[in-house]
């Protein structure tokens, strides 16, 4: 009994520690804040997202569905990242887009699952905001999938 508790002890704190693997790489950013005062500025889904790389649950979001017209923000800094006429129904349950406003954001890469992915940055505070893959429709055939936690939405 306590043996299995153990194991089970192990095995999520192996799942939590390799979903939450932070980056080593610092790069400078326009806007820069402490990692306290990330802590402070944010909620607690929104750090882990943002400042963690972390990924919320697919269709749990505010706007995988939201279908108004408007710009979509950086949740951290407010930078104008993804207009609504480039959102596009996905299925995935997170918002996607194929394509973002220029220079809202950088792309990475990551090796979280054990093979390469494209990470999306704010551009503006570096905040992890998702990931871009190649089966998006025209005209880019790019689907940059996004966290609702990440993004603020101010309709038009
Ligand atoms: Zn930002």
């Amino acid at each position: 009994m306590r043996l299995s508790f153990l194991f089970f002890s192990i095995t999520l704190f192996t799942l939590i520690s390799c979903g939450q693997k932070t980056k080593n790489t610092e790069q400078t950013y326009n806007f820069k804040l402490s990692d306290k005062e990330w802590q402070k500025k944010l909620s607690l889904e929104q750090y882990n997202v943002l400042r963690k790389s972390g990924t919320e649950s697919p269709f749990t979001g505010k706007f995988w569905d939201n279908k108004k017209e408007g710009t979509y923000s950086c949740a951290g800094c407010e930078q104008k990242l993804f207009l609504s006429n480039t959102k596009f129904k996905s299925g995935t349950g997170w918002p996607s887009f194929y394509t973002f406003i220029e220079n809202g954001i950088a792309i990475g890469t990551d090796n979280d699952l054990g093979y390469s992915r494209n990470e999306v940055h704010c551009a503006n505070c570096g905040g992890h905001l998702g990931h871009v893959f190649e089966d998006g429709p025209e005209p880019t055939g790019l689907r940059y999938c996004i966290n609702s936690v990440s993004l603020q939405f101010k309709e038009k």
